[in-house]
């Protein structure tokens, strides 16, 4: 195929993928990367297309322009891989600067070189941040939910290939002239790849979309939406997941209820009880051992599954740890000079075994739970294990 038409597909590719990604990201509440991705791959399509219609082989102006719209979709592709992967974005000047950096050089290698020494430049830069990104997405493979890392290794190994091939491609420029751009076996396999990569990387970052929205979803039918912990549906699956494992530990049972929690919203409004439930369940949450779990299992009531035998403390242990912690929060209240304070009660059960003894385990942290209120609030009670129970 001539490189005419090679460029032409790739361009229609490219143009194609930024329409379909626009899409999703109008039609996604929350996508981070993909506003970029869009973008992106619309300023590479866009590159070549000025390419196909001004010509390929300028040494001039035209040429710089219509490359620095390449460099530009690099590294706004760039920005989209790190707002993808929760890292920091790179500062708009820094890009800036990165950008005119290249346009500057390729601007001066056009003036002393022509068409080859802009090429020569434009292919360095590339690569060089072609390199970059397979080497940031290869870190991050680790930090990311498990799902998500198989797509991004693929990413990372297209980019590299890119790279590596733009670099084989600058240097062959350098040494061998403007030949080699378009014809002759490396231009093929080169735009070979080039073409293969825009279909491959345009899926993978859907892949990667759709995992991603997978996990919101999942996480929306399984989180309390107030306080970010498990609500009932995430409990159950936790559980259930739990005592699938083999060698599963025990767990032992936690209830915890915010003592008279209505007296917070009487005096001080409901906007201010969430505040409380939010700095309960945080505190809660940042108590928490490997393997244990908290979920809201009611308006200002909390269930933690604590599993035993992995800690040297048990259950009783952390529940007053827990009930103390609760008894030193102050939450700012909006309008109100003092901070808001709370106490809880914690009822704990024995140790259950198996899924089947799950009930039966949160029955009893509930009596111990109307035992510690009986009691006068602010207190921790163990179940009494009848035979019968
Ligand atoms: P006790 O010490 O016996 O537990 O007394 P209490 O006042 O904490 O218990 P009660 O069950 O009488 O009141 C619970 C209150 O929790 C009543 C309800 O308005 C409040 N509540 C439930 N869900 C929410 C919520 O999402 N936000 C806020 N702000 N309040 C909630
Ligand atoms: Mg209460
Ligand atoms: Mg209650």
């Amino acid at each position: 195929m001539d490189p005419f038409t090679v460029i032409a597909m790739l361009a229609i590719h490219l143009l194609g993928t930024a329409g379909l990604l626009f899409l999703v990201w109008r039609l996604m509440p929350a996508a981070p990367g993909l506003a970029a991705w869009w973008v992106a791959s619309g300023l590479f399509g866009l590159a070549y297309l000025v390419r196909l219609v001004v010509g390929m082989e300028h040494g001039d102006g035209v040429g710089v322009a219509a490359d620095s719209l390449m460099l530009l979709a690099v590294l706004r592709f760039g920005d989209g891989v790190r707002e993808f992967t929760g890292r920091a974005a790179w500062k708009p000047a820094a890009t800036f600067i990165a950008w005119a950096l290249a346009v500057s050089l390729e601007a001066a290698a056009t003036v002393a070189f022509g068409a080859q020494g802009r090429y020569t430049v434009l292919n360095l830069a590339i690569g060089g941040l072609y390199a970059h990104l397979a080497w940031t997405i290869a870190v991050e493979v680790g930090r990311q939910p498990r799902p998500l890392r198989a797509p991004l290794r693929l990413l990372a190994l297209l980019m590299g290939g890119l790279s590596a091939l733009t670099l084989v491609r600058a240097h062959s420029l350098f040494a061998d002239g403007m030949a080699v751009a378009f014809h002759g076996p490396l231009a093929k396999v080169y735009y070979m790849y080039a073409s293969t990569n825009a279909v491959v990387v345009g899926l993978t970052l859907l892949w990667l979309l759709f995992l991603r929205l997978n996990g919101q979803l999942a996480d929306l039918a399984a989180r309390d939406p107030l306080t970010g912990v498990l609500n009932r549906q995430g409990l159950d699956e936790r559980v259930r997941r739990h005592f699938e494992r083999p060698n599963a530990a025990p767990l032992t049972v936690m209830l915890l209820d915010i003592d008279h929690f209505k007296q917070v919203n009487d005096t001080h409004g409901h906007a201010t009880g969430d505040a409380v439930l939010m700095a309960v369940a945080r505190t809660l949450v940042s108590h928490l051992r490997t393997g244990d779990f908290v979920a809201r299992v009611g308006g200002e009531e909390f269930l933690i599954g604590c599993a035993e035998g992995a800690h040297p403390d048990d259950a009783m242990v952390l529940a007053r740890r827990l009930n103390e912690a609760v008894g030193q929060l102050q939450v700012a209240a909006p309008g109100n000079a003092v901070p808001v304070v709370c106490t809880v009660s914690v009822g704990v059960s024995g140790r259950v075994a198996s899924r089947a003894d799950w009930e039966a385990g949160t029955r009893q942290a509930d009596r111990a739970l109307y035992q510690a209120k009986a009691d006068g609030r602010n207190a921790v009670r163990p179940a009494v294990v009848s035979h019968a129970a």
